[in-house]
């Protein structure tokens, strides 16, 4: 579960359209990263696709079902951003178990979550701290362990590692794709970082100004870039 297909979707603020018609196709299990200058549109899609944003026209669907007509809540994504908007006055294991109180589920199940999230994230040991006692790194996991303990059908990452110092970086590239071999489901990873889509993506979206570029493995893009912006971007010269 996790197939995401965006027909024909545009968007404008204003008079300003940001996306012009754009389709894409991110197949289930998938880790597709959006790469792109700053301004491109990787945010817009992101939140277009988690229902942050309304598309003004065209049709984004998750597994068949047209997403526009459901609730940011119901789609069954999560979405973990670069602040990582944890609670301050609550312990990493109350901000991981919020979202599921929210949605109702149980107790023992909420445990269950919160120790296997803990463990696949190595925060087993800070599980009673408060989000200050942590360093950038432990914040940013608890933030993406509240994204793992919604169960979602995808996970939506807007530049999650960007407040992070380049050590630190590295480390949870690492850890966000061996999160991605275990879960099995579907990413989309927004950076506006060459070296972090080469080395995470099965499928690279190169944007321009709200258009799609190219679309490939890090190989083909690498091997045959379509144009001398890919080819910049990507960091070979043509
Ligand atoms: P990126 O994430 O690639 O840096 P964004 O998706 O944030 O780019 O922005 C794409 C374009 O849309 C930019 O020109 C930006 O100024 C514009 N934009 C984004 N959000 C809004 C908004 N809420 N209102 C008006 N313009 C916006
Ligand atoms: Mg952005």
């Amino acid at each position: 579960m996790g197939r995401i297909q965006l027909e024909n979707v545009t968007k404008s603020f204003g008079n300003v359209e940001v996306i012009p018609p754009l389709n894409l196709t991110i197949e289930d299990g998938e880790f597709a990263v959006f790469v792109g200058p700053s301004g491109c549109g990787k945010s817009t899609l992101l939140r277009l696709i988690a229902g942050l944003e309304d598309v003004t026209s065209g049709t984004i669907s998750i597994d068949g079902t047209e997403a526009t007509q459901v609730p940011p809540a119901k789609r069954g994504l999560a979405m973990v951003f670069q602040s990582y908007a944890l609670y301050p006055h609550m312990s990493v294991r109350k901000n991981i178990a919020f979202p599921m109180k929210m949605a109702g589920i149980d107790e023992a199940e909420q445990n269950k979550r919160i120790e296997a999230a803990a463990k696949a994230l190595n925060l087993t040991d800070y599980l009673d701290r408060k989000p200050g006692q942590l360093s950038g790194g432990q914040r940013q996991r608890v933030a993406i362990g509240r994204a793992i303990v919604r169960e979602p059908a995808a996970f939506l990452f807007d530049e999650p590692l960007s407040n992070l110092d380049a050590a630190l970086r590295v480390g949870m590239r690492l850890e966000i794709s061996e999160l991605h071999e275990r879960l099995e489901t579907t990413m989309i990873y927004v950076t506006h970082d060459q070296v972090e889509a080469m080395t995470m993506a099965d499928k690279i979206v190169v944007l321009r100004a709200g258009v799609i570029e190219q679309v490939g493995s890090p190989l083909e893009l690498y091997n045959s870039p379509c144009n001398t912006f890919v080819a910049g971007f990507i960091g070979s010269p043509k």
